[in-house]
């Protein structure tokens, strides 16, 4: 590549490759030419474009002067050295030397080239001068004849600048000549009639001088020498204010991209967050409906196997009724054949008895057999008197007894529901079987009680029902019922403890609180909390940090047995946590759209739930969004939260006022470090902080102190806040 010197573009070769260069175009195909440019014929290129041209357009460009290099190096791109044309001829001489090539001479007044060519072949043995002519012609065409005709391989052209560059461009091809060199006066120092100046001034670059003394009449032309300098200087500067333009407008485009870039990943972390919220939802749509069809099923089945057994009883007792029937006929058929039998059979053999042959004892049998068959008829009417009164009654004790147990037992199998429904029944701490066995009665789900508790009593139920709210219907049997109240964590027999969990407290604060209580141990409760399954959309499951539960331990008042499972115990407050998110979905959705997740207006509202004085929730709600979106005055905040309650989350055991070491906190939670919220919520917030985190006061706030008399003092500027600092009022003074 060229090295650009004023529009000059100049071969960053040494002398050493510049030979070769020449002798590499020398070798090779058609024909090229060589120029040697110094600072006076740049300046005319300067102003004279046809040259500037011819120049640039030539194969090697060659800085012969030391005021091209001082130029290149000023522009900051230096040469690595400066080639006179007279001695890169020379060098070129001996290399054709040794090839045996031919050389033309053009140039000088007449007679000096033909000189010059005698002491070159002589100085150069092999070299061979092919022709030569003088440089004062005016026309072209024979000039060219004459080169062409001679063969030379190499033509020195020296008819000085710029009329040397400007025949090159226009003659060289026509010459047949392999390489043509533009040489100035070079053939008047090789003819001897003039001399180079001598060594001393050459290698202190005085060349110039040398010749300026010699020939006073180059004044005007060196005179272009500050000239081309002041140019350098000039061209230096407007290309520093180019390439400071061209960085400007790089780190423009650079920042512009970097925005862009920025706009681009907050548009799809707003989409993701959507599209994962949409999931969940659809996922929670489908976990409902799927619930739906098991119970739709589970009632179907139970409808079904309710329907067989009442269709299998039905037919028991059809069978047990025949039997009675046909027992009851057959009864009677033996009573009607025993009653004919026995008088028919006596009146037969007296009829067929002859009355003469009678004797006494005969008569007297027969007598007593008359009495005995008058008692026994007597005793047969009382008792068929006796079988109507006592078939009455057990008729209608059976009927009794049948309706009564049929009641009971269509209670107990919940057959002839009248209606059916569902209804929730909230078993509390503390309640008996009769609590239960009451509340099921009110709720419609039985109709007796006491057999209920018949019920309960043999089927242990006071150790399987638990407290807790239950979703039971009438089509559940009281097996069915007292399975659908069964409690896995405590039964009815379990002892029960009450435990209130303050609003702001942190997960280890709570385990630390239900341990205390008995619920469970401090290591049951950990390992449950980092590694338990819940099913819940906000928690996750393949992360086994304690913090993966803060923010949604709802603080409340709930009922634990002690002990009760800590998976259990935690999911109770996970659970609560669900049932209210019911409360804020229509604000959720709508944080949703501002870019705001679910566990962002949790970790929001944990923020809010450490800072309020209890009164000013929203308020501070709307400071921390002034702060995350960047509106209002930022002043000494750098956009930043700068809360200390989340830099003490991950500096539990730390007392006193912060220091400026805890500011340097390597941490995530440092919000003076760090921009935006923490990547957890730093406690669990209580209702009130979540509305403000979902709802923010509309203000124009963007600081808040703490006062003397606990309440927050609120300021838009940093110049109010700084001044509050600096007052009797403020908290810290
Ligand atoms: N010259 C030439 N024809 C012209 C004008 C000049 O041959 O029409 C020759 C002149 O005789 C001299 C050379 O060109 O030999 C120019 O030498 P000068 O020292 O002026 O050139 P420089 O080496 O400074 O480029």
């Amino acid at each position: 590549m060229r090295i650009n010197v004023l529009g000059i573009g100049f071969d960053n070769l040494t002398m050493r490759e510049a030979v070769e260069r020449a002798m590499e175009l020398l070798h090779g195909e058609g024909t090229h030419y060589v120029v040697t440019p110094n600072p006076e014929i740049v300046e005319v290129c300067r102003e004279w474009s046809e040259v500037a041209n011819a120049v640039n357009q030539a194969d090697l460009v060659l800085p012969d002067g030391s005021g091209i290099l001082k130029g290149a190096a000023i522009l900051g791109t230096p040469l690595k050295e400066r080639i006179p044309g007279i001695e890169f001829a020379e060098q070129l001489m001996e290399r054709m030397a040794k090839e045996k090539r031919s050389l033309y001479l053009l140039g000088a007044r007449p007679r000096i080239a033909e000189l010059a060519a005698e002491r070159l072949m002589a100085r150069y043995p092999g070299l061979v001068v092919s022709g030569v002519h003088d440089g004062y012609f005016q026309e072209d065409a024979p000039v060219v004849e004459s080169i062409r005709s001679s063969g030379a391989d190499v033509v020195f052209v020296c008819t000085g600048a710029p009329r040397q560059e400007l025949w090159m461009a226009k003659n060289a091809a026509a010459t047949g000549a392999r390489l043509l060199i533009g040489l100035g006066g070079s053939l008047d120092i090789f003819s001897g009639m003039a001399r180079r100046a001598p060594k001393f001034w050459l290698d202190h670059n005085l060349e110039w001088f040398y010749r300026l003394c010699k020939e006073p009449w180059r004044f005007r032309r060196m005179m272009k020498l500050p000239l081309f300098l002041r140019h350098v200087r000039q061209e230096k500067r407007e290309r520093r204010s180019r390439n400071q333009e061209a960085l400007r407008q790089e780190k423009r485009r650079l920042d512009a991209a970097a925005r862009e870039a920025r706009r681009q990943a907050r548009e799809e972390e707003r989409e993701l967050r959507l599209r994962q919220r949409e999931e969940e939802r659809e996922n929670r749509q489908r976990t409902r409906e799927s619930r739906q069809r098991t119970q739709e099923e589970q009632r179907e089945s139970r409808r079904k196997t309710q329907e067989e057994q009442r269709e299998i009883r039905r037919k028991t007792q059809e069978e047990q009724r025949e039997i009675r029937r046909l027992e009851r006929a057959q009864r009677r058929e033996a009573r009607q054949r025993a009653n004919i039998q026995l008088p028919d059979g006596r009146e037969e053999s007296m009829r067929n008895t002859d009355t003469t042959g009678w004797n006494a004892q005969e008569a007297l049998r027969l007598q007593q057999a008359q009495q005995r068959q008058r008692r026994r008829g007597r005793r047969r009417w009382r008792w068929w008197l006796r079988v109507p009164a006592y078939l009455l009654l057990v008729i209608v004790l059976s009927v009794l007894l049948a309706e009564c147990g049929w009641l009971l037992f269509s209670d107990l199998c919940a057959f002839n529901r009248e209606v059916q429904k569902t209804a929730i029944v909230q078993v509390d701490t503390g309640d008996s079987v009769k609590d239960v066995a009451k509340k099921l009665h009110e709720a419609g789900l039985i109709n007796y009680e006491f057999f209920f508790r018949i019920f309960a009593a043999f089927a242990k139920a006071e150790d399987k029902i638990g407290a807790g709210s239950y979703e039971l219907s009438t089509e559940m049997d009281y097996r069915a019922l007292i399975v659908g109240m069964r409690n896995t964590s405590g039964n009815l027999n379990s002892a029960v403890v009450r435990v209130t969990i303050p609003e702001g407290y942190g997960v280890r604060d709570i385990i630390a609180l239900l341990a205390r209580n008995g619920v469970a141990t401090e290591a049951e409760l950990t390992d449950a909390a980092q590694n338990a399954t819940f099913d819940y959309s906000f928690i996750d499951n393949n992360d086994h940090n304690l913090a993966r539960l803060e923010g949604y331990l709802f603080p409340d008042t709930y009922d634990f047995f002690q002990p009760e499972r800590a998976t259990s115990a935690l999911n109770k407050l996970l659970s609560n946590f669900e049932r209210k998110l019911d409360n804020w979905e229509g604000e959720l959705a709508y944080a949703e759209t501002r870019g705001y997740s679910l566990n962002d207006i949790i970790t929001v509202a944990s923020l809010i739930e450490k800072e309020t004085d209890g009164t000013d929730q929203a308020r501070i709600a709307s400071v921390i969004y002034h702060r995350l979106e960047g509106s209002g005055d930022r002043g000494g905040t750098y956009g930043l939260l700068q809360i200390d309650a989340s830099l003490l989350y991950v500096l539990p055991d730390h007392t006193g006022p912060i220091t400026a070491a805890d500011l340097e906190t390597e941490s995530l939670y440092n919000l003076y470090r760090n921009a935006g919220l923490p990547p957890t919520p730093i406690a669990n917030p209580g209702a009130k902080a979540i509305q403000a985190a979902l709802t923010p006061e509309s203000t124009d706030y963007y600081y808040y102190g703490l006062a003397k008399d606990g309440k927050h003092r609120f300021f838009s500027t940093y110049r109010e806040f700084t001044s509050f600092l600096a007052s009797p009022d403020y908290i810290g003074n």
